[in-house]
C-alpha cells in the first residue's frame, strides 16, 4: 500500500516535472514579448494634462515601470505647438526612439501619391535632428494604399529614403476611449479614473491575446509583438498599470528594435489589407476565416464597457 502510494506520488511528481519542463522549454523557445509604440506625438491638450505635462508624466511612468525604451511615431505638423519640439527632445533624452508618422497625417488616397511621399520626406527632414531618430515609418491609420501601384510607389520611396515599415502586430482603439473622455465634460460628466484604468488595461489585453492567438494559428509561434498605442492622457495615466499587468501574465516588455528583428518583419504579405496590422494582413493572405478584428475595436463594445463600469458619471 505504502509502495503504491509512493509510486503514485512519484508518478504525479514526474508528471508535474514533465509538464513543467515542457512548459519552460516552450516558454524559452516561445516567450511572450511585446514592444510599446505611441502614435501621434506630440499630441495637444488632453482631458487631464496639457501636452508638456503629459510628456513629463509619461517619461516618469515608463522609468518607474522600468521600461527603458519605447518609440514615439511623430506627426511633424504638430511640432510648433504645445512645446512639441522640446517634448520630442525630452523623449529622446530619456532614451526613447523617434519615428516618422508623416507631416500631416493623411491617407495615401487623400492628395495623390506624389504629395503623400513629399509629406513623408518633409517629416523626415524635421525628425532626423533628434538624437534617437530611427528611419521607421508608421503609416497613418495603418493605410498603405488602396491599389498596388500606389502601395508599391510609397514602398519604393521609403526604401530609397532608407526606411523600414514601423508596422504593428496588435491593433487597438485606445483613441476611441480617449475621445470619450475628452467629450465627457461637454455633457457635464466626470471620469472615474480607477474604472477607466481598468477598461484601458482590459481592452488592450484582449487585443493582445486576440492577435497573439491569431499569430500562433498562422505562424506556429508567438512573434515579438509591437503594440499600437497613442501618446494620449490614457498612456500618461495608466501605462505602468498596463506594463505591470502584462508582466503578471508572463509577458516581457522589449525594445522596439528587438521587436522589429522578428522574422515577421520580413514577412510582407502581398495584400491590400493593412489597417489591422501585420498579423491580420498575413491572415488575409492565407485565407484565414476567423474575425480579423477584436470587439475591443468596436464602439458599441467600448460604450457598454463604459456603462457597465460606470466610467463616466454625472457631476
Ligand atoms: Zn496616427
Amino acid at each position: 500500500m505504502q509502495l503504491l502510494r509512493l509510486t503514485a506520488v512519484s508518478l504525479i511528481l514526474t508528471g508535474c516535472l514533465i509538464i513543467n519542463t515542457v512548459f519552460s522549454e516552450d516558454n524559452e523557445r516561445n516567450p511572450h514579448q511585446i514592444a510599446l509604440s505611441f502614435d501621434d506625438a506630440p499630441w495637444g491638450e488632453g482631458f487631464m494634462f496639457s501636452g508638456p505635462e503629459r510628456t513629463v508624466r509619461l517619461i516618469e511612468k515608463l522609468e518607474k515601470a522600468k521600461v527603458s525604451q519605447v518609440v514615439f511615431f511623430c506627426v511633424t505638423e504638430k511640432l510648433p505647438y504645445h512645446d512639441g519640439h522640446a517634448r520630442l527632445k525630452k523623449y529622446a533624452a530619456a532614451g526613447h526612439l523617434i519615428g516618422n508618422h508623416s507631416h500631416s497625417h493623411n491617407r495615401p488616397g487623400d492628395f495623390g501619391t506624389a504629395s503623400y511621399i513629399a509629406d513623408i520626406e518633409q517629416a523626415h527632414d524635421s525628425l532626423k535632428q533628434y538624437s534617437t531618430f530611427m528611419p521607421w515609418y508608421r503609416y497613418p491609420m495603418l493605410d498603405e494604399g488602396l491599389t498596388i501601384p500606389v502601395r508599391d510607389s510609397i514602398r519604393e520611396a521609403l526604401n530609397s529614403l532608407g526606411y523600414s515599415n514601423g508596422y504593428v502586430t496588435v491593433d487597438t482603439w485606445d483613441s476611441y476611449i480617449d475621445k470619450k473622455c475628452r467629450d465627457a465634460p461637454k455633457s457635464g460628466q466626470r471620469i472615474d479614473t480607477v474604472a477607466l484604468g481598468r477598461i484601458y488595461v482590459e481592452t488592450l489585453w484582449e487585443a493582445i491575446q486576440f492577435y497573439d492567438n491569431m499569430a500562433l494559428d498562422l505562424l506556429g509561434y508567438s512573434p515579438k509583438h509591437v503594440l499600437l498605442l497613442h501618446e494620449n492622457d490614457l498612456a500618461a495615466l495608466f501605462i505602468d498599470e498596463l506594463v505591470g499587468f502584462l508582466r503578471q501574465q508572463g509577458w516581457e516588455i522589449i525594445s522596439p528594435a528587438e521587436a522589429y528583428s522578428d522574422s515577421i518583419g520580413e514577412r510582407v504579405p502581398d495584400v491590400l489589407y493593412s489597417n489591422q496590422g501585420r498579423v491580420a494582413a498575413i491572415a488575409v493572405e492565407q485565407g484565414y476565416e476567423g474575425p480579423l478584428r477584436h470587439s475591443s475595436e468596436n464602439a458599441g463594445y467600448i460604450d457598454s464597457l463604459f456603462q457597465a463600469n460606470q466610467v463616466l458619471y454625472e457631476r
